[in-house]
């Protein structure tokens, strides 16, 4: 494949934009390729290759790129200006959408990122408990604002920078870190904490070091655990929001999170992110009480009105049941084609998640970072070769989505097939 204008691209780009790219794990080594456009399953590069697309923008193209029920909703509001600084009935129409969806989320607020809702849901626990810390789990990651960049995964795992230098330890101070999965090291830090903890923080589904996905009965115990000790349980669902099921994982594993908070699908791929539950809780949010939180582009026309049209077209077409078959079936050939080489790796998944992950099956984030990342790596050259873009990191999970064909999969595992190692 010919890389050459993504090369030149790049050359510029590292002059005016820090490592040539806006966001850290897009940098992929020796140089990313520059995307021109996409379109259902497929990306193509400004050298005019086309991939099948696996990372599908981090998760909101649930329906596949420019899907053309989103496109005509955007359209649709642009023909009528895409910023007002005034409320919308818009925001209104999706705000009962993902009510609906999430029956905890009786009230919430749009902003325009998932960092943002993480961001100010912390906020607000911190507010209506009057308590200070919050616990997060080691390798979750919940956008790249101080209080969470501490132990995180996703992009900052990926470039060795879990902890960020610039954020005072007066911060991070207040943020505690547990092992996922571990609910004795979980209740203890919780008895220790308590009189001034005011929320747990949680991917329930580790989704920015992969999938791992959480033991039985653990979101169970750690949603009775949060209840007797008084503090809150948010529930980050910006990947698995809409994705494991209509109303999440909370929906999947049945447990009623106090917080929640939601983004990528939530927009349709317009900008977004929201935070919700309950009304106590969400009514100290200024204006209505002292909690503040604003933002020019919150509630920006285009993306209510991409989200809206996401949600009525998923629901519509009820797309949860096959497309999580799907990655059901995609996931038990990859894991034969493991077995079948006789390697000691573990394809982990839920719904449309999965990852190959080059080492044994891990449980939490120090045994993730145990798999064999550089090995990754050069696979994933291999596969981008062949035409096939996986997430440029071990510690990310690959996505797929509605508009995946038979096709796509049976050219995927065959390329799964060539370029994974075979055990010497
Ligand atoms: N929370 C989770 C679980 C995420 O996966 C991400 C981003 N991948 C974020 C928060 C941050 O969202 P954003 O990139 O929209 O700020």
């Amino acid at each position: 494949m010919n890389f050459d204008t993504s090369k030149e691209l790049y050359e510029t780009a590292k002059t005016i934009i820090p490592g040539g790219v806006s966001s850290p794990v897009r940098a992929i080594k020796p140089f990313p390729f520059y995307v021109e456009s996409a379109d259902g399953s497929k990306i193509y590069d400004a050298d005019g290759n086309e991939f099948i697309d696996y990372c599908m923008a981090y998760g909101p193209a649930i329906l596949g790129h420019n899907h053309p029920v989103i496109k005509q909703a955007i359209v649709r509001q642009l023909d009528k200006g895409w910023l007002y600084g005034t409320p919308t009935e818009l925001e209104i129409n999706l705000a009962k959408r993902i009510s609906s969806f999430y029956p905890s989320v009786e009230m919430m607020r749009f902003v325009s990122s998932g960092s943002e809702a993480t961001m100010s849901a912390i906020r607000l626990a911190r507010g209506f408990t009057k308590k200070n810390k919050i616990i997060k789990i080691e390798g979750g990651f919940h956008g790249a604002h101080d209080a969470v960049l501490v132990k995180a995964g996703s992009g900052a795992t990926t470039h060795g920078e879990p902890n960020s230098p610039g954020i005072p330890t007066d911060v991070t101070k207040n943020t505690l870190q547990v092992p996922y999965n571990d609910i004795e090291a979980m209740a203890k830090i919780i008895e220790k904490n308590k009189n001034d903890l005011a929320a747990v923080i949680i991917e329930p589904v580790l989704g920015n070091i992969g999938p791992v996905l959480p033991e039985k009965n653990y979101l169970k115990e750690l949603r009775a655990l949060t209840a007797e000790n008084d503090c809150l349980l948010i529930f980050d669902e910006v990947i698995t929001g809409f994705r494991l099921a209509p109303g999440g994982a909370q929906e999947y594993y049945q447990i009623k999170p106090d917080l929640t908070t939601l983004g990528k699908i939530a927009g349709g791929g317009m900008p977004v992110g929201v935070f919700g539950g309950r009304k106590e809780i969400l009514e100290l949010i200024s204006p209505s009480g002292p909690v503040y939180q604003a933002g020019t582009f919150s509630g920006s026309p285009c993306s209510m009105a991409a989200g809206i049209a996401v949600l009525d077209y998923m629901k519509q077409n009820r797309i949860w049941e096959t497309l999580n078959k799907k990655g059901d079936a995609f996931r038990k050939s990859l894991s034969e084609i493991v077995a079948d080489k006789k390697l000691n790796y573990y394809v982990s998944g839920i719904a449309s998640l999965f990852v190959v992950f080059f080492g044994e099956k891990p449980t939490n984030y120090q045994e993730v970072l145990k798999c064999d990342a550089a090995g990754y790596m050069e696979f994933f050259k291999k596969m981008l070769d062949d035409g096939i873009f996986l997430p440029p990191s071990q510690f990310e999970t690959n996505f797929i989505s509605t508009a995946h064909t038979e096709e796509d999969y049976e050219k995927t595992i065959a390329a799964f097939e060539k370029n994974l190692p075979k055990k010497k």
